[in-house]
């Protein structure tokens, strides 16, 4: 079977869920036995989202193979089961800098270098990379952004022309918004009629619309919305409100979604649709009774996104554990040693969020040093691991003035220090340790019990590490590192094998967990923190 391509662009505001969307439909293709992966193209100027601030697009997701990328790569490998890569993430940044550079190179011999056909060329060619393996029968493309910003145009003419050049290979949905007018008591499909033209007048008539609305749409609606926007009748999907985003697979098969699309592409179904594993995943979540509590302690409280793989993997091992996931932000500046006890008595186990810079790192000490003595069950990521190696210097080793570089340059203590080899960067962007590193697990630790294997590999995102020149010193006075590199002794996994579970980790094992696997930390912590 030609690879298809299906795009999928999103109308009349942003933070509908396209990415939950194409998650969904990959989900429901994967499940008829097709070899499924989803790409995002981002129309900003960021060469990555290495770069931003959570509080712009949330949280930065890492692949594999170290690129840091927009957090819908999260959901396809949580939904697909799947493993993205570079490829999977393009940014306008990224296309202009491959056209520039070939110009300087003088590849384009004499030419005038232009958005049409030069940058549109390079998405183009962008967008078919993942196809050109033989390794997919499906690609899925989310457009990001809204259609009718300036910035997209040139990812929707470059979708316009790969239509043209597809044919039948090609199929474009649109995502857009009917909103309920309470006043009115009515729901309104004028805005995605304008969408629907806006995308028209750029030379794209979408195939199949998908309504994200907060009510279920009468029939009557979706017929007006079809005869108006140039769709099918069976063509446009409704996408309510469901109490999990996990629901959304099923919600759109329900309406046959999976069905009609390959029927639009010529593709005969085969074998049925088996959500089996999905649908237990499911009922595991609406049929648990008892709950489990989990304090994050984190300073982007405010904005649940900049967490978003670490809350969904708590969920998947709750499920998993058949608890109720109750999940609870505790913000790293409001904490302090008087109001630890409140703040965290009522939690079953703590997360210390990863993070950059100062600020809210007092608290997340603060929390620590509550929860080590009272020996709560405490799972530290990244900074969260870093942060329990500078409070137990401080308040066990007896050096008060430890520190990570990071916080302190001057630290007479550098328990946490700078890489070696990011002494001299002066580059930010995509220079930090990133991507899948081997991790030895010794032997007896609680990392082994729970990963119940000598070598893991698992993602990173950081500049500093535990300074091994206290390795003795800690581990004299109960702390030890259970995880090492093997190829260069880098500390990835401390505990405290006194405590109940007491464990940090300086790599980040929640870009590594989905529906079908959960991470088996995540799943150690939560039967921890249930007992
Ligand atoms: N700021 C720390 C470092 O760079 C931790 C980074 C993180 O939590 N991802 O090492």
């Amino acid at each position: 079977m030609k690879t298809k391509y299906i795009f999928v662009t999103g109308g009349v505001v942003s933070s509908l869920g396209k990415g939950i969307v194409a998650s969904s439909l990959g989900k429901l293709l994967q499940a008829r036995g097709y070899r499924v992966t989803i790409q995002k193209f981002d129309p900003y100027i960021n060469i990555d989202p290495g770069t931003l601030n959570p509080y712009e697009h949330g949280e930065c997701y890492v692949t594999v193979d170290g690129r840091e990328t927009d957090l819908d790569l999260g959901h396809y490998e949580r939904f697909l089961n799947i493993t993205t890569t570079k490829a999977n993430n393009i940014t306008t940044g990224r296309i202009y800098q491959n056209v520039i550079d070939r110009e300087r190179r003088g590849d384009f011999l004499g030419k005038t270098v232009q958005v049409v056909p030069h940058i549109t060329d390079e998405i183009k060619h962008n967008m078919l990379i993942l196809g050109k393996t033989g390794e997919y029968d499906f690609i899925i493309t989310e457009i990001g952004g809204t259609v009718g910003d300036i910035e997209s145009l040139p990812y929707i003419e470059s979708v316009r022309q790969l239509r043209w050049e597809l044919g039948k290979n090609c199929l474009c949905i649109h995502l857009t918004y009917v909103p309920y007018i309470a006043a009115a008591k009515e729901v309104k499909t004028k805005p995605t009629q304008h969408s629907v033209k806006t995308l028209q007048e750029q030379g794209i008539q979408p195939n199949i619309l998908v309504l994200r609305t907060e009510k279920p749409l009468s029939e009557n609606i979706c017929h007006k919305v079809a005869l108006f926007c140039n769709v099918d009748f069976d063509s446009v999907f409704q996408s309510y409100d469901v109490p999990s985003i996990y629901e959304v697979p099923v919600a759109l098969a329900n309406q046959g979604m999976d069905k009609v699309i390959l029927q639009k592409m010529g593709v005969p179904a085969k074998g049925r649709l088996d959500l089996r594993l999905w649908k237990n995943f499911l009922n595991n979540m609406k049929t648990a009774k008892k709950t489990v509590t989990i304090g994050l302690v984190g300073k982007y409280v405010e904005l649940p996104d900049a967490y978003k793989s670490i809350n969904e993997s708590l969920l998947q091992a709750a499920t998993y554990h058949h608890r109720k996931l109750n999940l609870q932000f505790i913000h790293s500046e409001k904490i302090n040693d008087e109001n630890a006890e409140e703040l965290l008595k009522n939690m079953d186990g703590i997360l210390i969020a990863p993070g950059f810079g100062q600020r809210g790192i007092e608290g997340k000490f603060a929390a620590l040093k509550y929860a080590r003595e009272h020996n709560m069950v405490t799972f530290g990521v990244c900074l969260g691991m870093q942060c329990m190696v500078i409070e137990y210097a401080r308040n066990v080793l007896g050096l008060a003035e430890a520190n990570s570089t990071e916080m302190d340059a001057n630290t007479p203590y550098p328990v946490i220090d700078i890489m070696e080899e990011q002494k001299h960067l002066t580059m930010m962007g995509g220079s930090m340790r990133l991507g899948a590193y081997a991790c030895a697990v010794e032997e007896g630790s609680l990392a082994f019990k729970a990963y119940k294997t000598h070598f893991v590999k698992e993602r990173h995102r950081h500049r500093y590490e535990f300074n091994n020149e206290y390795k003795q010193q800690f581990e004299d006075n109960g702390m030890v590192c259970s995880g090492i590199n093997p190829d260069t002794g880098l500390a990835e996994i401390v505990e405290v094998p006194a405590l109940r579970w007491y464990l940090g980790t300086q790599y980040h094992p929640e870009y590594n967990s989905t529906v079908a696997k959960p991470n088996p930390l995540f799943m150690s912590f939560i039967e921890a923190a249930m007992n």
